[in-house]
């Protein structure tokens, strides 16, 4: 059957890249309110059409429109969480220069790889379970912000991970296809430093230079990254001073860190509270903490990736899994101790970057690699799926 289900679905292809131009051509920055909005009513009324989505759209004041949908009948069955988000790094008319096109077996657009198709190829799988006598209960949540930083969709993705037996993201794949299982954390800081504004040439003693301050705790905070463990430090953003010839009284920086470990997490942030003036009269104050936690591997996650891996088998493919250096709303759902697969989603390359991609050949697996992890998802009290699947019916 379930190759077959594969065949419906490479024969339904024009139909799907019909849909996915669609949804690539409404831009969703993730700072356009406006944009967000027109996206969100649309997505919704194409969920509420799959066999009768019951859709909330949950609106906030910081950002765009936070979409929910639930299928299912009320059942003591803990649901099935399926997260994705559908703001891109995008500005508003991209899609203008860098229209969606197919070509070489690959569709390009902005967006088109994190995450449109990937949240098209869930609606599918969501449809066609339905569609195949599936009522296990199913969450959607489909967020606004996750590529400024998801603090607004936060709370939300944790209370829905929490009462879920499993989290399902529809993230990209690793670059060669295989899921994402443990991931990097992502934390932000901002370093202020306050001096002494004076005439750089009449009084340059009654000053203190806040720009030399804060490059000296520059030096302090670059030898925080520690390659063997990956922690990286990127200063990212620095401004400061006013004229050149004042004495500078501020200036600040935005700093990100990537760990792998809490452990990472914990030194980063004890050390960076440590930070004291090398300059007297000068005064620092950090700023920030974690976006993301960092994503570690856990049991219940490597089970649910081996029982994804065996699907994958009786659907004719191969499908590993990895670590990615990036963060993403799936460490909202490891971090309340939700077992979560990531990288569902679509297969291609050059996220964020103007050659952003699909395979196309791929879509119809990951769809139907979909369709096989919630029908086969058991309540997380009859413990870990089974790795092996009878052949599958
Ligand atoms: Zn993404």
């Amino acid at each position: 059957m379930a190759p077959e289900l594969l065949r419906a679905l490479e024969e339904q292809q024009e139909r799907f890249l019909a849909e996915l131009e669609e949804l690539v051509a409404l831009e969703t920055p993730s700072d356009d309110m406006h944009a967000l909005d027109s996206f969100a009513e649309t997505l919704a009324a194409r969920l509420k059409s799959i066999d009768d989505g019951r859709v909330d759209l949950i609106r906030n004041e910081a950002n765009g429109p936070h979409v929910r949908a639930e299928w299912g009948e009320d059942s003591d069955d803990q649901p099935v969480l399926l997260l994705g988000h559908y703001d891109t790094v995008w500005p508003l008319g991209t899609i203008d220069r860098l229209p969606f096109r197919t070509t070489d077996r690959r569709a390009y657009g902005p967006g088109i790889l994190d995450m449109k198709a990937g949240l098209l190829q869930a609606l599918w799988a969501i449809r066609i379970y339905r569609q195949r006598g599936g009522n296990r209960p199913l969450v959607l949540v489909v967020t606004s912000d996750e590529e400024i930083g998801s603090e607004s969709s936060r709370s939300l993705i944790e209370a829905e991970a929490r009462r879920c037996s499993r989290a399902l993201v529809l993230e990209p794949a690793l670059d060669d296809g295989r899921l994402k299982t443990s991931r990097r954390g992502l934390a932000r800081y901002r370093i202020n430093v306050t001096g002494r504004a004076s005439h750089s040439g009449l009084a340059p003693d009654a000053g203190v230079n806040a720009i030399d301050e804060l490059c000296e705790q520059l030096q302090r905070i670059e030898q925080l990254a520690d390659p063997a463990q990956e922690t990286a430090v990127n200063v990212g953003v620095i401004e400061g001073g006013t004229r050149f010839n004042v004495v500078p009284a501020s200036a600040s920086c935005e700093v990100g860190v990537r760990v792998k470990t809490h452990a990472e997490a914990s030194r980063i942030a004890s050390s960076l509270s440590r930070l004291r003036p090398r300059h007297e009269g000068a005064s620092v104050e950090v700023r920030g903490g974690p976006l993301w936690p960092p994503m570690e591997l856990t049991p219940a996650t490597a089970d649910l990736a081996r029982q994804a891996s065996a699907l994958a088998d009786d659907l004719g493919f191969e499908l590993g899994a990895g670590h990615a250096g990036g963060a993403s709303d799936a460490c909202h759902c490891a971090a309340v101790g939700s077992p979560v697969l990531d990288g569902l989603g679509a297969v291609g390359g050059g996220a964020h970057a103007e050659d952003e991609h699909i395979r196309l050949s791929e879509i119809p697996r990951r769809i139907a690699l979909l369709v096989r992890l919630l029908e086969t998802a058991r309540p997380a009290d009859e413990g870990a799926p089974p790795i092996q699947t009878a052949s599958a019916t």
